[in-house]
């Protein structure tokens, strides 16, 4: 492995490339990386380098958002078939459709989505600011939420505000059982329970906190509590435990592994230097639109 990741960094400095990595990415494919966030932070970051290539270890459409929000640059994703179930549950079409049906809705997009689909759609959000983008919204507008249903509803009970759910969800984080958090907590009767708000309702209605996983990140590290259990993908808990060596983490569930996220591993980072492939493009027209999106949700004060 060492010869690997001697092999990685010589490629990573002849190509001058920055390696990005998700907080549910393998533990090595995080301890290679330049940086290691959730999909926007990343791809912020990468379009503040001046690395030429992008070497993003994530699924397809985080790499889409950083293909759309650093153009110019190249972007890689070491395993093409990287891709997101909760993403793959709306397509063009299906919006348009739903579009039709709904002529004054604005589409308030997570951005675990496609670039097409966010290209059609008003505005963007993330777990972190989904409360915070739909309060955005005059509340004489009807909003579409898409494609996760599961967050969507989550912003909606936050705000005391109807939305119009789709019926997308995330596979891993619907392995997350409440039955299993309760009996985790009546083992450890003093840890706190932080979740994703991809979690099922009965799941997150138990939660001392919801978040992100940069709000995760944020929690435990801030919270005065030594012990943990933790409602997300379990890639997270590698984080968790460098930078909080004197804590517990539970994670669950071993099902809570997401396997799209786990593609991802140091050979194919080489061979994806090596080869310059696959790369990941979002043609310009639909980039501009799907930048779009991004941008307003950019530009909500952050309160
Ligand atoms: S954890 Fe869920 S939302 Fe994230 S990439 Fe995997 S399937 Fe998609």
């Amino acid at each position: 492995m060492s010869e690997l990741v001697e092999k990685l960094a010589r490629l990573k400095s002849e190509r001058n490339a920055v390696i990005l990595a998700h907080n549910y990415q393998r533990p090595e494919v995080q301890d290679s990386a330049d940086f290691v966030g959730d999909s926007l932070g990343l791809s912020q970051e990468a379009a503040e380098t001046d690395a030429d290539v992008i070497l993003f270890c994530g699924v397809h459409f985080m790499a889409e958002t950083a293909a759309i929000l650093c153009p110019g640059k190249t972007v890689l994703i070491p395993d093409e078939n990287a891709g997101c179930p909760m993403a793959n549950m709306v397509s063009v079409r299906e919006l348009k459709d739903a579009k039709a049906s709904h002529p004054d809705a604005v589409v308030g997009c997570y951005v675990n989505s496609s670039a097409a689909v966010k290209a059609e759609s008003d505005i963007c959000c993330t777990s972190a600011n989904g409360v915070r983008v739909v309060d955005s919204i005059p509340r004489d507008r009807e909003v579409l939420f898409i494609p996760d249903a599961s967050l969507g509803s989550y912003v909606s009970k936050k705000l005391g505000r109807p939305l119009i759910l789709w019926a997308g969800f995330c596979p891993t984080h619907h392995r997350i059982l409440a039955e299993e958090i309760t009996r985790v907590k009546q083992a450890h009767p003093g840890a706190k329970v932080v979740v994703h708000p991809e979690c099922t309702e009965d799941v997150i209605d138990i939660a001392d906190h919801v978040a992100s996983t940069t709000g995760i990140l944020n929690y435990c590290r801030e919270t005065d509590a030594e012990e943990f259990i933790v409602g997300t993908e379990i890639g997270i808990g590698h984080r968790l435990q460098k930078e909080n060596p004197g804590r517990t983490f539970h994670m669950l569930t071993a099902l809570a592994g997401c396997p799209n996220m786990k593609l991802n591993t140091i050979e194919k980072m080489v061979w994806a230097l090596e080869d310059m492939q696959p790369q990941v493009t979002v043609a310009e027209d639909i980039a501009s639109r799907a930048r779009g999106a991004i941008e307003r949700m950019l530009a909500i004060p952050r309160s």
